[in-house]
């Protein structure tokens, strides 16, 4: 006949065998994000220290398997200020990594107090309660500090990357504060390793939180890591299309934005227009001024472009003092219309960039429109004849190619 009884897991668990997986999980934890540290090489701050309290939690952890043979200062003092000074290099590395500032003189002075009361309480007064009592009541307020720190001080782009580990340090937490509170009220146990007690299941649920936590700072600088893949990312792609002395469109984002639309011309007949600027004389302001003076003109140029074209159209640095502008949906008499208005501008800040550049910036302007589907190129060079012509006859004027 059989009986049934139910399991009593709090019998099934023994501290010697939780103190080995512990044991296993702290060291490939400390080899894991090892490997994160050298391969992050610097990108950002505090891997160091996470890499520490793993580290010398495994450690802590080591010198347990030697009690009975070596000191109990080692193996009880020891072991705890390794695992406590574990705890404070995760605080000073989440401090780094969010940029954070942390007063390490409060952390001197509570692991000083740690280390005494500890040597009195295992050497002189050897109570297991009231260590269990001062280890948690010790780590609590690093805890609190992590969160306040990722909860409260990080900036919001931070905050949002630990967001995962400050919730793990808040079950940390609440464990530390359930084992403090159990120490206060359970009965002394006769041997921590040999005698059954709560802590059984504090030291299991921690060796959760320790892989969860491990896992939880890797997810952290994983985002972090995307997040700054995506800043450079956008980052070439700005600077692969624009000019980087005016901040324009570059050659190269003009030529794509032509070809758009000269593909929108072939599918559904829609003409575009273009405008090829030339400034005016403007090897003078180099020899005159310098080449400083000579970059400032032409920023100058590309901010009265950018200031002055409609929202459609598209103004960009086609060379060394030429600019084009792109004019979608616009026949050749409304582009004729955008250059007359743009070179009357440039007349009328005559005085004001004459007293800048030494000589009053005007451009030529060739204008011309999309017309032949067979050669893309055709429209650019028709524009650019109509802006030699320009030239030719005296600068300063606007040139429709026809004909
Ligand atoms: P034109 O009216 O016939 O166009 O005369 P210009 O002096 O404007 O033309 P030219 O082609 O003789 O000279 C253009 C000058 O533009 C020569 C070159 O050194 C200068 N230049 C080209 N790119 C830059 C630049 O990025 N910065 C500066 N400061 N000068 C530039
Ligand atoms: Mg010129
Ligand atoms: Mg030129």
């Amino acid at each position: 006949m059989s009986v049934m009884t139910g399991v009593n897991w709090l019998n099934a668990l023994d501290m010697r065998t939780i103190i080995l997986v512990a044991l296993m999980v702290t060291y490939i934890s400390t080899y894991i994000m090892a490997v994160t540290w050298v391969r992050i090489q610097g990108k950002f701050q505090g891997i160091g220290g996470f890499t520490g309290y793993f580290g010398l939690t495994a450690l802590g952890l080591s010198l347990v398997l030697f009690k009975g043979q070596i000191s109990d200062l080692i193996t009880i003092v020891g072991v705890n200020a390794l695992m406590f000074a574990g705890m404070v290099m995760l605080a000073g590395g989440m401090a780094r990594f969010l940029n954070v500032f942390m007063n390490r003189s409060y952390y001197f002075l509570l692991f000083m107090v740690f280390i005494l009361l500890y040597v009195w309480f295992a050497m002189v007064n050897p109570d297991v309660r009231i260590r269990i009592m001062i280890f948690s009541g010790s780590v609590i307020p690093i805890q609190v500090h992590l969160l306040w720190m990722i909860f409260f001080k990080a900036a919001p782009d931070q905050r949002r990357h630990a967001f995962n580990t400050g919730i793990t340090i808040l079950l940390f937490f609440i464990i530390f504060l359930i084992r403090l509170l159990i120490a206060f009220f359970f009965p002394e146990p006769e041997n921590y390793l040999y005698d059954r007690m709560p802590d059984h299941l504090f030291q299991s649920l921690l060796i959760a939180l320790i892989v969860l936590l491990s896992h939880s700072l890797q997810l952290m600088i994983n985002s972090r890591l995307l997040n700054l893949t995506q800043c450079h990312a956008r980052v070439q792609e700005r600077l692969a299309c624009q000019d980087e002395l005016t901040t324009l469109y570059n050659r190269r984002k003009l030529n794509e934005l032509v070809e758009n639309e000269f593909s929108r011309f072939r599918r559904h007949g829609r003409a575009f227009s273009l405008i090829l600027g030339d400034i005016d004389l403007f090897k003078q302001i180099n020899d005159r001024c310098g080449h400083t003076k000579g970059d400032q003109a032409l920023i100058r140029v590309a901010e009265i472009l950018r200031e002055n074209i409609r929202a459609e159209d598209t103004a960009g640095r086609w060379g060394g003092e030429e600019f084009l502008i792109l004019l979608p949906e616009t026949g050749l008499d409304d582009a004729v219309k955008v250059a007359r208005k743009l070179r009357n501008i440039f007349t009328c800040q005559g005085a004001e960039t004459r007293a800048l550049f030494g000589q009053s910036l005007s451009l030529s302007f060739g204008v011309a429109q999309v017309e032949d589907q067979t050669d893309m190129e055709k429209v650019l060079r028709q524009a650019d004849m109509a802006m030699y012509q320009a030239k030719e006859e005296g600068r300063n004027r606007m040139v429709a190619y026809s004909l």
